[in-house]
């Protein structure tokens, strides 16, 4: 863990403006424009990062191409796709208090959740490069009769556009990079506007990693001009999106008449289910980190807390008390606990549905309110919130809020609470708690999400799939399959020339 005293702020990535990465080289956004990236715990502006636009991705694209079609990339064997992978996740590893620091200054949570990413990020890029070598065709018996032969191969999709949302800049980025340099595709990324320093610095060890040239552009600049240009562009073969289902719907319209290969990682509104069986002291704390970690920002956040009657007032006063003793402060000082929301919109919007659960007649038994005093104000702190006894319908019980606002439900039967659980549009996450394994099972096949934590929340593995059912999208990411999600398979078939 970094000692406030230890953490270096004077990196060079922290200072100055922040250009395109477009075909290996640095360059400014074709206009000239640039834009703040603002510090969300303090309002102080941090950099300036360039405002890419649609001639800048078209630049970046016809680099991508490129260098997929014939540059040395498109020749490289696996074994060389894995050696840069490792070599990458070195420095990675060599860099990663930089990019914690950067992560924090730049979207806000604390230094000591950032550092966490570490193990994951390094085991993340290795897995990848495992699969560089691993990934691979197979023979296919036929019916044809012993002359005739059929195997497939899998060959990588091409183009990929990813664009990517601001709460989790590391892990973010690595989700996108490692299989496109596993398969040997080539990558345009748009990062989220409010979190663009952490990508930045990757792809300068992208290329100090010996990246080729083209392999991986990074265009910064807003979704509805950079990352709407990269969606409709012919060229691009596959968008690889991270982000709010509505802008998925878009992307999916738009994504249409090119008839891109989607994956769609959206958001959530995940049920945590805590059973009277459950050992409440490590229930309590785990429901209430499934909420209030990283403020609330987590796609797969536990922000529906069921519970059984007979221990409802218990949990509820349990994880309102652990809200309460959360340290709320700037990210860069490590005992920091809870961070700033990322920006004023998000400030807005949370405190937005803070106040409609207080019209629709839910209980607020603790926060609910913005640090408004002290050296805190400048920032966009919210107090860890707990709502108490809502009806279903009511908008916070629905909508993904993305914040530190839990809402909780009291449930008698294990019918019931499925039914509660599974009455949303999404399906990302969910919590089980409970000491008796049938219960755990059941729960585990009738709910309708990408993944089951019990007595667990957020574990995370690179061979684990994670992704969601309905409304919070397809495709997965980490393990097999999300590797195999930028290949195609091709069929051959090879019968005698006789
Ligand atoms: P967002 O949908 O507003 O933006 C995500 C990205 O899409 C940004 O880079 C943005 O610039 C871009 N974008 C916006 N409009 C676009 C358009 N018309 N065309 C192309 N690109 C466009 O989401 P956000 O506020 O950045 O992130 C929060 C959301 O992300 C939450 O819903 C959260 O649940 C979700 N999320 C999901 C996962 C997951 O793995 N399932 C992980 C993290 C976040």
């Amino acid at each position: 863990m970094l000692q406030e005293s230890s953490i270096r702020t004077d990196y060079p990535s922290l200072r100055g403006t922040r250009k395109l990465l477009i075909d290996g080289e640095w360059i400014e956004a074709a206009t000239g424009a640039t834009y703040p990236s603002i510090n969300p715990a303090t309002g102080v502006t941090i950099a300036y990062v360039a405002m890419g636009g649609e001639e800048d991705i078209n630049r970046a694209v016809a680099a991508a191409r490129r260098a997929f079609e014939t540059g040395p990339w498109s020749t490289s064997t696996p074994y060389e796709r894995q050696n840069l992978l490792l070599k990458f996740a070195d420095l990675v590893d060599a860099n990663f208090e930089e990019l914690a620091t950067l992560a924090t200054i730049d979207m806000g949570a604390p230094i000591s959740r950032q550092m966490g990413f570490r193990k994951r990020a390094i085991g993340l890029l290795r897995y990848y490069a495992a699969m560089a070598v691993s990934l691979h065709g197979e023979t296919v018996p036929n019916s044809h009769g012993g002359d005739i032969f059929s195997y497939t191969l899998r060959e990588p999709i091409g183009v990929v556009g990813a664009i990517t949302p601001w709460n989790g800049p590391i892990p973010s980025t690595i989700w996108k990079l490692g299989p496109v340099l596993a398969t040997g595709c080539t990558l345009v990324l748009k990062p989220a506007e409010e979190a663009p320093l952490v990508p930045l610095r990757l792809g300068e060890l992208a290329l100090e990693a010996g990246i080729p040239k083209g392999v991986f552009n990074i265009v910064t600049g807003s979704g509805t001009v950079a990352g709407a240009r990269l969606v409709e562009h012919p060229e691009v073969d596959k968008i690889a999106f991270t982000g709010s289902h509505l802008t998925g719907q878009r992307i999916m319209q738009a994504a249409a008449p090119t008839m891109k290969r989607l994956t769609m990682e959206l958001g959530g509104k995940s049920p945590n289910i805590v059973f009277a069986d459950a050992n409440l002291s490590k229930a309590i704390p785990g429901a209430a980190q499934a909420i209030f970690n990283n403020s609330g920002q987590i796609c797969s956040a536990g922000s529906r807390l069921f519970v059984e009657r007979s221990i409802y007032d218990q949990v509820v006063e349990g994880v309102a008390e652990f809200g309460r003793s959360l340290k709320m402060g700037n990210g860069l000082d490590s005992s920091t606990q809870i961070g700033p929301l990322v920006s004023t919109k998000q400030l807005e919007r949370v405190c937005g549905f803070v106040e409609s659960g207080v019209r629709e007649g839910a209980r607020l038994v603790s926060g609910g309110a913005r640090v408004q005093e002290g050296e805190l104000a400048n920032g966009n702190f919210v107090a860890p919130t707990v709502f108490a006894d809502l009806t279903s319908e009511m908008a916070i019980g629905q909508e993904e809020i993305f914040g530190p606002v839990l809402t909780v439900f009291p449930f008698d039967t294990i019918d019931e609470v499925v039914t509660l659980a599974n009455s949303t549009v999404f399906g990302l996450g969910a919590g089980v708690w409970s000491s008796r394994l049938d219960t755990v099972h059941t729960m585990a096949r009738r709910i309708k999400s990408g993944v089951i934590w019990a007595n667990s929340y957020q574990l995370a593995d690179p061979g684990v799939p994670f992704g969601g059912y309905k409304m919070s999208g397809f495709g997965r990411e980490s393990g097999r399959q999300h590797v195999e999600e930028y290949t195609n398979v091709k069929s051959v078939w090879i019968a005698p020339s006789d």
